[in-house]
């Protein structure tokens, strides 16, 4: 059986829209297109109860009462808003803050604006696994710090941090604690309450929604988490997110919501992505040698490789293997091709960084799919090693570490 390409395999860049998704969107589209604020006629009636009905799906998802949903336009918004409006709201009582350095760019940017304002903030480090450890947030907190943020899982490596126990800690210091799960929704257990999370990012696009649409969780109860608006206007989503809802998104959002909880429901969604990926990597690595998997194997998104292969540069291996959607460890983002901050933070030496692609798999993907891709790889990682002086030198016995390198 041939398979047809490109083969999609960057699922933790986006994902397709599911058709049951689309479906339920369309209806939004055309002649149900009401403005959900519109108190006085049936449209907005019926987008108004459209949004509250998506509203409950997307907290049931994660074990929340619908009222502590908001929607915002993605989780880069959600991140701002968690991180600066917390903040900012608290700043009496205090001014120091804790984020992880894999922190998605949203929580990391947010982080350096807020220093900029006067804010202080530790990075926090992480072990060689690309784990956070709990101690470390210990030790961080100061009697000024009002905010932590580590995310649930990582979009890079798949690392799945403790989040419950980080939570816990957090609770018991009246500290608040944000929670980024947009790589972990549909893929790993959670829920706000095991996580004793105060503030959580959401996105629809990472789980077979649409794109420009995310929530951020906001817990009630005491005791209460305030935030500073980004955004001010008509005082849409309870004051903190002015702004006309985008009634079809929403709609989007809570049909995907829906079928991530049946796929963490049944399980078999995820078990068989989870058999693919490990499919994925005995091939590779009983196939080639000096493949090295990046990041804590057991600790990890069941759809997540993120591999290493040594004498090969990412982005020659991804035009030579462009048949196959995925992403490399240089920063795609800057032009400078700096390594993965990622990475770098759980000391990978840059040459290891520069070498290392990130498979994201999920929905569409089959096994004859994985038996290519490992047939691909194999054949361009052996054409490129042999084209590789530095290679020849390793196979050869060089301790290339020796070398005298002439600038
Ligand atoms: C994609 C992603 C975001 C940003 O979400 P958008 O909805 O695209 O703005 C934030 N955090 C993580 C971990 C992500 O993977």
């Amino acid at each position: 059986m041939t398979v047809q390409t490109p083969i999609y395999m960057d699922h933790h860049a986006t994902t397709p829209v599911h058709p049951q998704v689309l479906d339920a969107m369309l209806p939004y589209l055309k002649d149900d297109f009401g403005n959900a604020a519109s108190r006085s006629h049936a449209f907005g009636w019926k987008a108004e109860a459209a949004v509250e009905h998506a509203r409950e799906k997307v907290a049931a998802l994660i074990g929340a009462d619908p009222r502590e949903i908001l929607f915002t336009s993605g989780a880069t918004e959600s991140d701002n808003l968690a991180v600066k409006g917390a903040a900012r709201y608290r700043k009496e009582a205090g001014t120091h803050l804790v984020v992880s350095a894999i922190e998605h760019k949203a929580v990391l940017d947010s982080a350096h604006a807020l220093e900029a304002e006067g804010f202080e903030v530790t990075f926090l480090p992480v072990t060689q696994e690309g784990l956070v450890e709990v101690d470390a947030v210990r030790d961080a907190l100061r009697p000024t710090t009002t905010l932590v943020s580590v995310m649930l899982a990582n979009n890079e490596v798949g690392t799945v941090q403790p989040v419950a126990e980080i939570g816990a800690l957090c609770r018991d210091r009246g500290v608040l604690f944000h929670t980024d799960a947009v790589q972990g929704l549909g893929r790993v257990p959670f829920d706000v309450a095991t996580a004793h999370a105060d503030l959580v990012s959401l996105s629809a696009h990472k789980m077979y929604g649409p794109k420009g649409i995310g929530a951020l969780y906001v817990r009630r109860g005491r005791p209460r988490v305030r935030l500073e608006p980004l955004i001010h206007g008509g005082g849409h989503e309870r004051g903190m997110r002015s702004g006309t809802l985008p009634v079809h998104q929403i709609v989007g959002f809570g049909a995907a919501a829906a079928l991530a909880f049946e796929d963490l429901e049944s399980g078999v969604e995820i078990a068989r992505v989870r058999a693919l990926r490990d499919r994925l990597w005995h091939g590779l690595s009983t196939r080639l040698t000096e493949v090295r998997l990046n990041g804590s194997r057991a600790h990890r998104l069941p759809n997540n490789l993120n591999v290493s292969f040594a004498f090969v540069e990412g982005e020659a291996l991804m035009m030579a293997a462009r048949d196959v959607a995925v992403s490399s460890g240089s920063a795609c983002t800057s032009a400078s091709l700096e390594p993965s901050y990622v990475l770098r933070a759980m000391g990978v030496p840059s040459e290891v960084a520069h070498s290392s692609i990130r498979f994201g798999l999920g929905r569409s993907n089959t096994e004859e799919e994985v038996d290519h891709v490992v047939d691909l790889f194999v054949e361009k990682v052996t054409q490129l090693r042999e084209m590789s002086p530095l290679y020849e030198m390793a196979r050869q016995g060089i301790d290339l570490g020796s070398v005298q390198w002439h600038a």
